[in-house]
């Protein structure tokens, strides 16, 4: 099969093919590249691997470039990148990697084109193109891969087992591409994933992570994560989650699966946003049921607390993952802490303190907070479904009245910590946040109005309850 390589891709690809000539070196476009190319994905990055060494072919292709790109080169890995506008390319020199049982750290030695294709992970990834003059554009197929991307398989190359005891890694990018690509893994592929999950245990956790966020930015995450139960791997990689799974019925009373609602709350987060924060948020909104289940006569199953206790456990769960210990993971915190908030404001009449509450709580992550509310919504009851989001509706509209007249989402107290301490002469302490907290609190409740006086006067009032007196 040949194939036409198009756009100002092929300028760049013409002129690696040159300097391949020149220094009499075949080469070729090699892996995820050439597999989105056949599937019509857009690709930022493409490898190249050629036979002699990688670094040399790409210093001469940095040459024929004006202005001439800078060549990043790793002398210990004989790899070397270019960035030319709209693409990144990777060259390495062609190689044969040979594993020891129990390390991730392959004996590495230059190889033929078929021992770097022997050492990839998937058919799908070992498509060649040749960029070399009596064959140029012609794909290398040694594997079957076109096949396999028409039937949408995933499946090793050689014998599963000695594919995943190289790098187990690959249990993990198995499942990522098939989430990603929405394909199937090959029976007798993800049997070997099955036998081998422990060996997950090898891997960096970064690495693990790094694959768990591309199937959260897939268009369907639930599908990884299905795949990862199935596979054995979920046990091992990220058990709390599993810990959701099941419904217990006591006196013929169940509860629903939390890990099939949570996995479908997930999709319909995934469905309004890209944002990879507010799907780890939806993935994590009930993380704490289990821990805060209940079972009552009166009752039933209950799960109190749950979204304190969850928002409490964000923090662990994102150290033990890997992911960052910053305002990403707050925000994560924060809408798992709040996502009943909306929910219990249908249920009751509407007060404007209670509006301006969730306002001044949430802050500007309302919209995301409203859009996981939404999200949760998961009875297959049209009717009940129906009423839930009108209910919404209605809780969209008074956060927008209320926001308008009152202006919560940015706002702070008008009396500050530091005019406390200033006012009173106090260092800081318990009791300026107890003054402070009775300001903020007194106007959300609309006891006094939004305004530095009535603040201040507040102030004094609630400052000779505790003995203090202004500075004169
Ligand atoms: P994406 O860029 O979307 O992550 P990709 O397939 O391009 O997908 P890369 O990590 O960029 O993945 O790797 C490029 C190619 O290198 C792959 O297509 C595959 O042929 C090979 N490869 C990458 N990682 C591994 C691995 N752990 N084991 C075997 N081959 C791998
Ligand atoms: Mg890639």
């Amino acid at each position: 099969m040949q194939i036409e390589l198009t756009g100002h891709e092929a300028l760049i690809f013409k002129k690696i093919a040159r300097a391949a000539e020149d220094l009499s070196m075949p080469c070729y476009l090699i892996g995820g590249f050439v597999r989105d190319k056949l599937l019509g994905r857009p690709t930022k990055d493409a490898d190249i691997v050629c036979i002699g060494d990688g670094i040399k072919l790409a210093h001469e292709v940095a040459e024929l470039f004006n202005p001439k790109p800078a060549v990043a080169y790793f002398k210990n890995f004989g790899t070397a990148q270019i960035k030319i506008p709209g693409l990144e390319i990777e060259f390495v020199g062609a190689r044969k990697e040979s594993y020891a049982p129990d390390s991730r750290k392959p004996a590495v030695e230059t190889g033929t084109l078929e021992d770097d294709l022997n050492r990839r992970d998937f058919t799908i990834n070992t498509l060649a193109i040749s960029l070399n003059k009596n064959d140029y554009g012609e794909v290398v197929d040694a594997f079957n891969g076109i096949q396999h991307l028409h039937e949408k398989i995933i499946k090793t190359p050689l014998e599963p087992v000695t594919t995943f005891s190289d790098d187990p890694l690959r249990m993990m990018r198995a499942i990522r591409f098939a989430t990603q690509l929405g394909f199937t893994i090959e029976t007798g592929t993800f049997n070997a994933i099955k036998k081998d999950a422990e060996r997950i245990k090898i891997i960096s956790q970064e690495r693990i992570t790094d694959e768990l966020n591309k199937i959260m930015l897939a268009e369907k995450p639930s599908v990884g994560w299905f795949l990862l139960r199935d596979s054995g791997l979920l046990q091992i990689i990220f058990p709390k989650l599993l810990e959701l799974q099941g419904a217990e019925y006591i006196d013929g009373i169940g509860h629903k699966d939390n890990f099939t609602h949570t996995l479908q709350v997930l999709d319909n987060m995934a469905a309004k946003t890209d944002d990879l924060w507010l799907r780890w948020a939806a993935l994590l909104h009930d993380i704490a049921k289990p821990a805060t289940k209940r079972f009552s006569k009166e009752e039933g199953w209950t799960f109190h607390g749950h979204e304190a206790v969850g928002a409490r456990m964000v923090p662990k769960i994102f150290a033990r993952l890997k992911l960052p210990q910053n305002e990403k993971m707050r925000l994560v915190q924060k809408l798992v802490a709040l996502h009943l908030r909306p929910i219990s404001l249908t249920k009751e009449n509407i007060t404007d303190s209670a509006i301006r509450r969730l306002l001044f709580d949430a802050g500007n992550d309302i919209d995301a907070l409203m859009m996981l509310c939404e999200a949760d919504i998961t009875s297959k009851n049209r009717i009940k479904v129906k009423r839930y989001l009108s209910n919404f509706e209605i809780v969209r509209k008074r956060l927008i009245e209320v926001e308008e007249k009152d202006k919560i989402r940015n706002w702070q107290p008008p009396i500050t910590g530091e005019i406390i301490m200033e006012t009173f002469g106090l260092p800081p302490g318990r009791q300026i946040g107890i003054i402070k907290d009775a300001i903020r609190e007194a106007i959300l409740d609309g006891e006094i109005p939004n305004d530095y006086e009535a603040a201040y006067n507040l102030m004094i009032e609630k400052a000779a309850v505790l003995n203090l007196k202004p500075l004169a």
